[in-house]
């Protein structure tokens, strides 16, 4: 009731009114669009940078809305979190990487794991791995093509819960990744507990101009010397020019995934990147 009345309290601007109006209208729509298939995948490559070759890529979803066009998550996601739509949507997006990776496996091409991102929404539900399990057993596809991307927020809200979440999914064959590694307030620390396969290096560690010279550039190099001795393997996102490319290569990465080789793309195009002529 004390949530009530500050809120009646509360001033609103016509800013305020116009954006709570389109959530109404986002919120009104998502159930239709996502029955209608309007949620889509793109998949943007990750590629390794010892064999220049791509070993996998994120299914990065979107909105591909009749009216206002291909929408790009960081217009939806911020909501559907608030309002608990992320959950369905995960497990959408995660079908229709099952389905891919299926279809690959139908057309006897050599797939690629591939990677979803998993949204905190997910780990109030004790039975969600479950929930994965059952689409992923649907389509026959081995759990170990699919990585899981847990973010770095996560660490902080509940550690326990994050750790025994990683197990769980390890125990069902699934990779898993820890995203946006650096983008917080992470502490080097936490890597004792959170026993991830790939350590997802957010881009704020080599965007800025001179990420090359000094402390920033030997915080790098030590994250992935320490990755390697974790045995994690490390993948750097956002990853725009040669320079960045040239010094994550010298300082051992593994992967690099960003605009430099190539934005995310859809399913279609990856395939005929990966596959050459793709499937018919
Ligand atoms: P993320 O998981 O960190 O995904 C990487 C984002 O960085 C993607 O934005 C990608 O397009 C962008 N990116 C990749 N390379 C570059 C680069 O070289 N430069 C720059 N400036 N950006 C680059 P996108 O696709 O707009 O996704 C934004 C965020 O939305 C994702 O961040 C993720 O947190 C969320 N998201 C996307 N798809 C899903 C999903 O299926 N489920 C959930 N829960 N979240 C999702
Ligand atoms: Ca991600
Ligand atoms: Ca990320
Ligand atoms: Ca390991």
């Amino acid at each position: 009731a004390a949530g009530g009345r500050l809120c009646a309290c509360r001033f609103y601007s016509d800013e305020d009114r116009l954006r709570l109006a389109e959530e109404k209208e986002l919120e009104n729509r998502m159930r239709v669009a996502l029955d209608a298939g309007e949620f889509v995948i793109y998949l943007q490559p990750k590629l390794e940078l010892r064999t220049n070759a791509v070993v996998g890529a994120e299914a990065l979803v979107r909105w591909a809305d009749p009216v206002r066009g291909l929408v790009p998550p960081n217009d939806f996601i911020p909501l559907f979190e608030r309002n608990g739509f992320v959950v369905d949507l995960d497990l959408n997006v995660f079908e229709q990487v099952c389905a891919l990776l299926r279809a690959w496996a139908d057309a006897g091409l050599q797939p690629v794991p591939l990677s979803v991102n998993l949204s905190r929404a997910h780990l109030a539900d004790p039975s969600f791995v479950e929930r994965y399990e059952e689409i992923r057993r649907r389509y026959e596809v081995p759990a170990p093509l699919i990585e899981i991307e847990l973010t770095e927020t996560l660490v902080f809200e509940d550690p326990e819960r994050l750790a025994r979440v990683i197990d769980e999914l390890h125990a069902a064959g699934y990779r898993c990744s820890l995203d946006d590694f650096g983008s917080g307030y992470s502490s080097l620390n936490v890597l004792k507990d959170i026993d991830v396969d790939t350590l997802k290096l957010d881009g704020v560690f080599f965007d800025a101009p001179d990420f090359s010279q000094g402390r920033g550039a030997d915080i790098i190099d030590i994250v992935i010397e320490l990755s390697r001795r974790l045995g994690m393997r490390t993948v750097a996102e956002g990853v725009e020019t040669e320079e960045q490319a040239a010094f994550l290569k010298r300082a051992g990465c593994d992967m690099i995934q960003g605009y430099l080789f190539s934005r995310p793309i859809p399913p279609a195009a990856f395939e005929r990147l990966v596959f050459g002529q793709g499937r018919q």
